[in-house]
């Protein structure tokens, strides 16, 4: 059996998380044939590719018949997928995702973190800005200190350039407004400031090479989001929103304005899910919607006391109640991301609602 052949046999199996074949995916990477030996190198298109033992398994059966005694053995690595839509205003980054919701309080900063540490935990290279000019938290969430400057940057053609520098927590990019403005300053923002902020925060910014740019917007309101449309594109929208009937309805406004600024909705994530609002409702309303469901974050004062602290980040470092469930959330996340790469699949119209 030749590598080709190989490569023919593993070609149309589907995938378990998405549904596509390995051929869509991009899964098989390299193929190699020894005597004792079938190498098959799988390439993720996301380090948070969830239960990848099931396509060594996959691969397993399907070369068994034709390995004659050989061994057949599956390694991983990963690339992640992304369309890098910011491009054309010169960023290196293949998948800025928004995270929003319709109102405030729902948890959208805490989750847009937890996103960002949490891809970054899976060893993808992530930054994190906030764009919550009304009220931003990602500063006291993440912990992250300072003032960002800007610098002098040389091109490789010689021309200088001045780029801001993003603030470092643990390891990852960081900015926010809340960098830049005393403490309890409340800022009033008018559209066009407000449109030239973010185009410095991002095209005039050193992100670097980054696999995911998560965004935290502002709650309900869709300028940032029109700006963000028009700037650069995005992979797609996290809506987040808490499991009561009221909420779901401020979810369901924030759906409408992506629809309108034409930025996808990847899916729905429940936050604060448990006895004190309840559980499910933002799944049911997923279903209804024919959106993706991104999985429940359980009210836990674990998330509200490391997010005090600054210190959202340790959540993807030690045993804690709520770790699973936000892994869960960060996997299907960027599963949604890789699908939308894959798949250009329309938006769901919400003009029957
Ligand atoms: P938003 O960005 O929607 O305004 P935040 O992320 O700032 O909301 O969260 C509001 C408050 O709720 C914070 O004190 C945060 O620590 C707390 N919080 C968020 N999610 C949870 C959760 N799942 N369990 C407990 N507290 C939470």
């Amino acid at each position: 059996m030749t590598d080709a052949d190989i490569r023919a046999k593993l070609r149309s199996l589907i995938d378990p998380e998405l549904g596509l074949t390995y051929d869509r995916l991009g899964l098989i990477g390299s193929v190699q044939t020894t005597s004792d030996a079938i190498k098959i190198g799988v390439q993720l298109p996301t380090p948070a590719y969830p239960g990848r033992e099931r396509i060594g398994e996959a691969i397993g059966s399907a070369l068994s018949s034709s390995a004659d005694g050989r061994k057949i053995d599956v390694t991983y690595t990963w690339q992640v997928l992304g369309r890098e839509t910011g491009g054309k205003i010169g960023l290196r980054i293949k998948n800025v995702v928004a995270v929003g919701s319709g109102k405030g309080g729902v948890g959208k900063s805490t989750t847009a973190a937890s996103l960002a540490y949490g891809l970054k935990h899976f060893g993808a290279k992530v930054g994190l800005l906030d764009a919550d000019v009304y009220g931003p938290s990602i500063p006291l969430l993440t912990g992250a200190k300072g003032t960002p400057v800007v610098r002098d940057i040389e091109l490789p053609n010689g021309q200088k350039i001045q780029r801001l520098e993003p603030i470092d927590a643990d390891g990852m990019k960081v900015l926010s407004i809340g960098f830049l403005i005393r403490d309890n300053q409340a800022v009033i923002w008018r559209g066009p400031m407000l449109h030239k902020l973010l185009t410095q925060f991002l095209q005039e910014t050193d992100w670097g090479e980054l696999d995911y740019l998560i965004i935290d917007l502002p709650p309900g309101t869709g300028d940032v989001s029109l700006t963000l449309s028009q700037l650069l594109g995005l992979a797609g929208a996290v809506v987040v929103c808490t499991p009561q009937k009221v909420a779901l309805l401020d979810a369901i406004k924030a759906i409408s304005m992506f629809d309108q600024v034409k930025i996808p909705v990847l899916g729905i994530v429940e936050n604060m899910s448990g006895e004190i609002f309840g559980r499910g409702g933002a799944r049911a309303k997923a279903e209804e919607l024919r959106l993706p469901f991104l999985g429940e974050i359980p009210i836990d004062a674990t998330i509200r006391v490391r997010g005090d602290d600054g210190l959202i980040g340790s959540l993807f470092e030690d045993d804690n109640p709520v770790k699973p469930h936000l892994l869960r959330m960060v996997q299907n996340v960027a599963m949604q991301i890789t699908r939308r790469v894959l798949v250009d699949a329309p938006m769901p119209s919400l003009e029957i609602l």
